[in-house]
């Protein structure tokens, strides 16, 4: 029978030689479980030019089972681009995403795919618990988000990854997105379409380690706020504006005071506060507006967001 349906599951992996046989054994007890009388499947890895033997372990699997499917890059161009190139090259009529490290649980997809059943196109993931964590990194999390909502017209949607079900129609929808300052789970929520939680517990990294530290968090949150609204602008110039006209009365008061009591200028330090405060904001408020004019100037250069060396071992 070849009018099954087809699942996708798209998995980007930068350095993960030591989850992938366990992430395949865990894939085959999917593909192989209740949905494969109703679905066919295809898994598709997208190697982000990882420097260990990732590669080597795709093409074995691929000679193993022709189900196995990988995109190799033409270096590390980072899980958000990655994701790009796998949108580009998915066939099935859905696509789950989901990480080689085993954090997302698998056992969800057969929930997600019931639900993609009924008419819902995004069928994302919710952390109930967000695994092995630091206290800052989840606080910094939430707080991003908080400012994130409040700052756009979509809902942003917190505690939720790149760990979901997409129909094919958000995937073409993605696919037009061609961005190279790429904050997926933001475009995610821009996208719209018909939308659905399904909540599930995030297990912790099994093996190697994180590859996002504290700083690359931070620039991913600058990335978010800064692709997704001009808000922080409209601070500023508010700012601004409070402060000129603060100023401005303050300046009023010393003039009367001058005029009818004769009182002399005074205070040093007074004025010297004054200056290195607003020499302070001036230089946050130009940093903002760099920012944007960073971003102008790395989308302005137009360039692909990656390069594909082989797809199944086959020059591209
Ligand atoms: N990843 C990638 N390119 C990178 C970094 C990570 O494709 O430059 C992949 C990685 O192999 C994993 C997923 O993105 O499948 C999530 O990465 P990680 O587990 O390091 O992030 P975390 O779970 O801490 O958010
Ligand atoms: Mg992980």
């Amino acid at each position: 029978m070849d009018n099954k349906k087809v699942i996708s599951l798209l998995i980007p992996a930068y350095n993960e030689e030591k989850s992938l046989p366990r992430l395949y054994e865990a894939l085959c007890g999917l593909m192989e479980g209740e949905l494969s009388a109703k679905y066919d499947f295809e898994v598709l890895f997208i190697n982000d030019g990882s420097r260990d033997r990732t590669l080597d372990v795709l093409r074995e699997l691929r000679g193993r089972d022709q189900r196995i499917n990988f995109v190799n890059l033409s270096r590390n161009f980072g899980k958000e681009n990655a994701m790009l190139a796998g949108f580009d090259y998915v066939n099935g009529d859905c696509t789950v995403i989901l990480d080689a490290d085993l954090q997302d649980p698998i056992e969800v997809i057969p929930e997600m795919v019931k639900w993609w059943e009924e008419g819902y196109e995004d069928v994302y993931g919710k952390r109930a618990t967000r695994g092995k964590e630091s206290w800052l990194r989840k606080e910094f999390s939430l707080s991003f988000y908080s400012i994130l909502q409040s700052s756009t017209r979509f809902d942003v949607l917190p505690n939720v990854g790149d760990f979901r079900l997409l129909d094919r129609r958000c995937i073409l929808a993605l696919r037009s997105l061609r961005e190279s300052q790429r904050y997926t789970k933001g475009l995610f929520c821009w996208i719209g379409f018909k939308k659905k939680e399904v909540t599930f517990n995030r297990a912790d990294r099994e093996e190697g380690k994180s590859s996002f530290n504290f700083l690359g968090l931070f620039n991913l949150a600058v990335e978010g706020i800064t692709s997704f609204t001009t808000t922080p602008l409209r601070i500023a110039s508010v700012m601004g504006l409070i402060i000129a006209l603060v100023a401005f009365i303050y300046m009023i008061v010393i003039f009367t005071k001058t005029i009818i009591w004769g009182d002399s200028v005074q205070g040093f330090p007074a004025t010297m506060c004054v200056i290195l405060f607003l020499g302070g904001i001036q230089l946050v408020c130009i940093g903002i507006i760099g920012e944007y004019i960073g971003r102008i100037f790395m989308e302005s250069k137009n360039r692909p967001v990656y390069f594909i060396d082989t797809y199944n071992d086959i020059k591209q």
